[in-house]
């Protein structure tokens, strides 16, 4: 079965999602012009399709660009929905998912520098009982981009703590710049950890404020958070713009692939001899949603969406693993998130890019062949 089939949409509503896709700031009536339709017959459509969380709006910190340490870290895990509940209040997490393969549990970290990763790893995780083993996966370069909510407060939290007794995360937004204990939730003054954040990202009080009530609420209007941050619309609007512009948060529109029913998303892991060749290709196949190059054997790490596993197994033949420089290749799948995780996956039967680069015939002729 195609995509469009199992999804149940039509090309009409893949050529609304590929417009969301390349300009995520697209209006509706704009959309509804492309696609010659009406514009309450585009509003239906798009409806439908954020009911199927085959589009979903959201602002995030773009990680692949703003220059937070990322680490993955991969966990062999006795009892993996309890680590992850352990993980679910930590601020420093993006995501957590459950893979099947060797590794069955990964969780996604930003902090301000490796040596928090490392400290979040040894207090937080390792010690955790059940796990046999731990690989951590630190960025050295993105492919792609990769857009979600960070928590900006995580300096403010002793991490070591931070987990069921941290007390503070329900009231982030009333967070200062005091040093607090998380489990016991009060300010116990002194040191200003959350100015290194603020320092390292050139950024201020009032553009975290901003940043996290978007990410708490895409549709929130700038006039509302200028009454809450005592500014006027057109200073939000114009830190919103400044942050922007610089990659440092973004707006995006993708599949949510937490709560979508239909479509997979699968861990590619390949193992290279020329890593720079094999992520133009990466960045260019259209099943690669992102991915980042790392250290150690397998040190190109990919995240494919799918409608059907099978099919992209079949696909990765022709996209990946008959490229001359790719020695190794793994796939795991993941089976749930822990939080929203929205990427640009756009229903596709065949990657015409990968093929059109390799095979340079028309389908037409394929076919006749
Ligand atoms: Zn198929
Ligand atoms: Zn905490
Ligand atoms: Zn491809």
């Amino acid at each position: 079965m195609n995509a469009e089939a199992l999804l149940e949409i039509d090309t009409v509503d893949v050529d609304i999602i590929n417009y969301f896709l390349s300009e995520p700031e697209i209006s509706h009536s704009r959309v509804a012009r492309r696609v010659n339709k009406s514009q309450p017959a585009v509003g239906a459509r798009i409806k439908k399709l954020e009911a199927k969380s085959l589009i979903k709006s959201m602002y995030g910190i773009n990680l692949s660009k703003a220059g937070f340490t990322i680490a993955f870290i991969s966990l062999q895990a006795m009892n993996p929905d309890k680590i992850i509940d352990e993980m679910r209040r930590c601020p420093f997490v993006i995501n957590a998912l459950r893979l099947i393969g060797q590794y069955n549990v990964q969780i996604w970290l930003a902090a301000t520098s490796i040596e928090r990763i490392e400290n979040i790893v040894e207090g937080n995780i390792r010690s955790v009982d059940g796990i046999s083993r731990v690989m951590m996966q630190v960025w050295i370069e993105p492919i792609g981009d990769l857009v979600a909510p960070v928590n900006l407060n995580m300096e403010h939290h002793l991490h070591l703590k931070c987990g069921p007794d941290c007390k503070n995360l329900a009231k982030d937004h009333e967070f200062l710049r005091g040093y607090l204990d998380c489990t016991a939730g009060k300010n116990k003054g002194g040191s200003k950890d959350g100015e290194l954040l603020e320092k390292q990202f050139n950024i201020d009080l009032d553009d975290k404020l901003i940043v996290m009530k978007l990410q708490d609420d895409p549709s929130i209007t700038f006039s509302l958070i200028g009454e809450q941050i005592d500014k006027s619309q057109p200073a939000v609007g114009a830190r919103i713009a400044k942050m922007k512009k610089r990659n440092f948060m973004a707006f995006k529109r993708g599949v949510n692939f937490k709560t979508s029913k239909d479509l997979h998303l699968v861990q590619v892991s390949i193992a290279a001899t020329d890593s720079s060749l094999l992520i133009e290709s990466l960045k260019k196949c259209e099943y690669i949603l992102f991915g980042f190059k790392t250290l150690g054997e397998k040190s190109l790490i990919a995240y494919a969406g799918t409608h059907s596993i099978e099919h992209l197994e079949m696909e990765l033949d022709k996209c990946i693993r008959a490229l001359p420089s790719v020695r190794a290749l793994e796939t795991s799948v993941v089976v749930s998130c822990m939080k929203d995780l929205v990427l640009p996956y756009q229903p596709a039967h065949e990657c015409f890019v990968c093929n059109y680069d390799k095979v340079p015939i028309s389908k037409g002729e394929q076919a006749i062949a």
